[in-house]
């Protein structure tokens, strides 16, 4: 029998302020979520389903996962991978990409991990960089800092640091050189492995199942183009993604209008090919979802 009683909902861990938060909303929205007002507290219901959001730190996420007492979380794989936490990772979701570095001020010239002996090294991740220079016996001071990480050698509290990098700006504007990428991130959705009741684990497969759809229109474009019906079989060979793009007649004597589905990253390659075939009007719209 179904309870109203709020330990039966599927609890979801999101990050409550930081890069992560709106993008993970936006997802969780993205694939017909709706919720309160989210930014005003801990615990956010769910209007349409049987979910509610627990806003926490990134930090303690994989912590409350793994106790059960979230079912699902939204986090970096640096912080998983760095509390080791035990976890089923579900997937990855392509948004919060950055790389756990290494880094030393510029004029010392480090390039590769055995340079780093015997140094000084500043991180607020001290497990993953500690196992990477312990899985190749070289040694080094792994020093823990909570923020701020890159004015460490500056300060001269630490010779080198272990920092996220997105873009490399920050470590550029405090006199730093990236050395070496230690660990690839992305946010990842994680799953606990304590035993779920049968409505949650159906509902946790409907996610995956949204969440697939989402990426996957997020990756492709709906395009039409008109053109003129001798051209139809060129442009099917343009479109090698698509078994059978839709074809209509249209009044103008001759011509058709073509509608299909294209990964984004051939977008503009095929754009030109089109035009080349004679495809006139071509107009692009993103796609909200896709099911297979
Ligand atoms: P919290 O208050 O929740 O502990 P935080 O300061 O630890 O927040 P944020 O800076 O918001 O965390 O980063 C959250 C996550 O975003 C990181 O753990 C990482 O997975 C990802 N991320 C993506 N790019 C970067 C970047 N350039 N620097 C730091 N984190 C990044
Ligand atoms: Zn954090």
């Amino acid at each position: 029998m179904r309870t109203l009683d709020s330990t039966t909902s599927l609890r979801i861990a999101v990050q409550k302020s930081g890069r992560l938060t709106e993008k993970t909303i936006n997802l969780l929205e993205g694939i017909g979520f709706k919720f309160d007002d989210y930014k005003r507290s801990l615990l956010v219901k769910c209007l349409n389903f049987d979910v509610e959001l627990l806003l926490i730190r990134d930090d303690d996420i994989p912590e409350y996962v793994e106790d059960g007492v979230c079912d699902l979380g939204f986090v970096g794989a640096n912080v998983v991978e760095e509390d080791q936490a035990e976890v089923t990772i579900l997937r990855g979701l392509n948004y919060g990409v950055c790389r756990l570095s290494l880094a030393a001020p510029k004029e010392d010239r480090l390039r590769k991990a055995e340079d780093f002996a015997g140094k000084r090294i500043a991180t607020s991740y001290p497990g993953i960089t500690r196992r990477y220079f312990e899985t190749r016996g070289i040694d080094v001071s792994v020093i823990t800092l909570s923020g701020s990480v890159e004015i460490a050698p500056r300060l001269e509290i630490a010779d080198a640091i272990s920092d996220l990098v997105s873009t490399g700006g920050t470590l550029k504007a405090n006199g730093l050189e990236e050395v070496l990428n230690i660990f690839d991130s992305e946010t990842q959705l994680i799953k606990t492995k304590k035993p779920l009741s049968e409505g949650k684990e159906e509902l946790i497969n409907r996610i995956l199942q949204r969440i697939e759809g989402y990426q996957k229109a997020a990756k492709s474009r709906y395009i039409m183009m008109n053109a003129p019906g001798d051209s139809v079989p060129v442009i099917k060979k343009i479109l090698p993604s698509l078994k059978s793009p839709t074809v209509m007649p249209l009044a103008d004597n001759g011509m058709v209008a073509v509608h299909a589905v294209v990964p984004l990253s051939t977008f503009w390659d095929v754009m030109e090919q089109l035009k080349e075939a004679g495809a006139t009007g071509i107009v692009m719209l993103p796609i909200e979802s896709m099911i297979a």
